[in-house]
């Protein structure tokens, strides 16, 4: 069967990632978190002590970011972070670093490095936009404010971690600003993606529509099929 790239980019806390994550699993492809690896650079750059230029030291150590396979967690030099990057101390500050032009740039070959073969689902805020504007199948995925902040809480919450709801919304609407306003690779909606608003959709219904989107792309042949009589 053909494979295809789908790329999903959107707000911050509109469930994208584990959105992304259910969606490759079904169609069996690679889930890739960018998000994920901007939250482990900036993880590096806070704890980097006493360091001149922060992002320069961390950039020059070439640290190797990478998933572990089922859980999709995040490894930095093979060390488990998954739980530091979801934090609030990285989230205050992974928009501005993400920001920075060197950052991108280091990020992205790991990430174009993940599309050649195909069947990849990569979810972010630049995936159409920059990293695979080639991608056969391109989603901009929005929600309402206060149904991203409640989303972004309970995923803190259940991940084991403290949070407060104002504070979510605070840290959501500053990464926002941040994400459009920035000069390199800011959110934007790409040329042919798709936007979908999933404030009234629970996750099965977001899961389905875009495999409803997916599945003629993947298998033309099948899908014209399943239209005629025998
Ligand atoms: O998706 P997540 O909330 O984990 O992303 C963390 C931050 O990383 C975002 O707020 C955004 O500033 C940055 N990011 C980015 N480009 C991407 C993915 C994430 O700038 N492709």
């Amino acid at each position: 069967m053909k494979k295809i790239n789908i790329a999903i980019d959107g707000f911050s806390g509109c469930g994208k990632s584990t959105l992304a994550k259910q969606l490759a699993s079904r169609l069996n492809y690679l889930f890739v978190d960018t998000g994920a690896m901007y939250r482990a650079i900036s993880f590096l750059v806070i704890h980097c002590g006493d360091c001149e230029d922060p992002i320069q030291n961390v950039i020059n150590s070439k640290p190797k970011i990478a998933f572990e396979p089922i859980s999709n967690e995040v490894l930095i030099d093979g060390i488990n972070h998954e739980l530091e990057i979801r934090g609030q101390l990285v989230a205050s500050r992974v928009s501005e670093i993400a920001a920075d032009r060197r950052v991108r740039e280091y990020l992205l070959d790991l990430q174009q490095s993940f599309i050649s073969d195909k069947g990849v689902v990569m979810e972010g805020r630049d995936i159409a936009t920059v990293v695979m504007p080639e991608a056969e199948l391109k989603l901009f995925i929005t929600a309402d404010i206060m149904t991203r902040v409640e989303r972004r809480f309970s995923q803190i919450v259940e991940s084991g971690l403290a949070a407060e709801r104002s504070e979510v919304q605070k840290n959501l609407e500053s990464r926002d600003r941040s994400d459009i306003d920035r000069k390199t690779a800011p959110l934007k909606i790409a040329n042919g993606a798709i936007i979908i608003d999933t404030t009234n959709m629970n996750r099965e219904e977001q899961v389905r529509f875009i495999e409803s989107l997916a599945k003629p792309l993947i298998s033309p042949e099948t899908y014209l099929g399943a239209f005629i009589s025998k």
